[in-house]
């Protein structure tokens, strides 16, 4: 059996420091906003190079805060990619703003920057590139758009922790970043959990708030706030796995980098544009044999996926809203896109393993 991740197995690895950091968490009982989540924002502020690192409750709940806390509102236009998980979208339609769709190249299946340009009206208020699959946006052309039209950034990291551009980490480019820690995630805990990195000194006071409550003091309450906070037990995991992170991105970008030398002839491989460093939070390839693929794959007993099957505006809940709305490429690489397993424990062997059921399949 070769799961998507092998959670089980970096667990392992790890056990004896997670054991001893979670006993010593429970007999400590500080359980909310305790030491080792405020440690972990400092490791992680400065992991990343940001200013403030403001943790909360899921990376959906932190891009919602983040447009909150930007301003973000009803009528407000933000412009997003079509071909991402739902939760970016969600955010958008929590503060009543509108979420306005748009293409993706189909290399890089990250947004297409004429089309982000081409969709900007006056009510345009923000744009939230997504770094799909762990490949960096191009933030210099995002940069320039978004001062053309003073326009706000709020990235979405939930795929990209530690995929870098010359250097400098995704999710410190725009006026915030928004990391998730659900399980699977590059650098994920035991539960749900996320993150915002600003170095806006009023965003951050801001986020420190609406995470909890409303309340800037406690039982003093300015605003309607939210319960949204990462927990104890989650931040003494996330600290010990932060320390492995850059070497988890290498072994993921080795296995994707032997995956592509083996598949090329028989599916076309995830490509990298150069601009940044892909840290292949998912391995996505393209073919028009996806069914006998993966029921072979299946059978085989290697787990496989499509990210993602349907884009959002074609998405029953959002479909109504953009039924005349026609977003070629993204339909088209819904309807080839095959994920198969990726993370830092996959063994070439494994792979190997891998492509010779694909290419018996096809
Ligand atoms: C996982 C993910 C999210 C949401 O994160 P949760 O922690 O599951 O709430 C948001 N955007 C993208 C692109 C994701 O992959």
């Amino acid at each position: 059996m070769i799961p998507m991740v092998d959670l089980k197995r970096q667990y392992h690895k790890l056990k004896n420091e997670i054991d001893q950091g979670m006993l010593t968490a429970l007999e400590n009982t500080q359980f909310i906003l305790g030491p080792n989540v405020q440690a972990f924002e400092k490791e992680a502020a400065e992991n990343l190079g940001a200013k403030h690192a403001i943790s909360c409750a899921s990376g959906t709940d932190a891009l919602h805060l983040a447009l909150v806390a930007a301003g973000i509102g009803p009528g407000d236009e933000v412009i997003t990619s079509t071909f991402t998980f739902i939760a970016t979208a969600e955010a958008i339609s929590y503060v009543g703003a509108i979420p306005v769709f748009v293409d993706i190249d189909e290399k890089t299946f990250n947004m297409d920057l004429d089309a982000v340009e081409a969709a900007i009206t006056s009510k345009t208020k923000a744009i939230i590139p997504v770094h799909i699959f762990g490949q960096p946006v191009d933030m210099g052309r995002i940069q320039q758009i978004a001062d053309k039209h003073k326009l706000l950034v709020v990235e979405d990291c939930a795929q990209s922790y530690g995929a870098d551009i010359n250097g400098k980490m995704t999710s410190t480019f725009g006026i915030a970043g928004c990391h998730s820690f659900f399980p699977s995630k590059n650098l994920g805990c035991y539960g749900d959990g996320g993150m915002i990195t600003t170095d806006n000194d009023d965003v951050a006071e801001r986020l420190k708030v609406l995470r909890n409550h409303g309340s800037f003091e406690r039982y003093h309450h300015n605003i309607i706030g939210y319960n949204s906070r990462l927990d104890e037990l989650q931040a003494v995991i996330l600290r010990i796995k932060l320390k492995h992170i850059e070497e988890y991105n290498r072994e993921r970008r080795r296995a994707a980098h032997y995956y592509s030398e083996q598949l090329k002839d028989l599916v076309t491989p995830p490509q990298e544009d150069g601009i940044g460093t892909h840290v292949y939070h998912q391995y996505v390839t393209l073919t028009d044999k996806r069914d006998v693929i993966m029921s072979k794959l299946t059978e085989n007993d290697i787990a496989c996926a499509i990210y993602y099957p349907i884009p959002l505006h074609k998405q029953p809940v959002y479909e109504e809203q953009y039924k005349s709305q026609s977003l070629p490429v993204s339909e088209k690489v819904a309807s080839q896109c095959m994920a198969l397993p990726v993370h830092p424990e996959l063994t070439n062997q494994q792979i190997d393993q891998i492509v010779s059921v694909i290419k018996s399949a096809i």
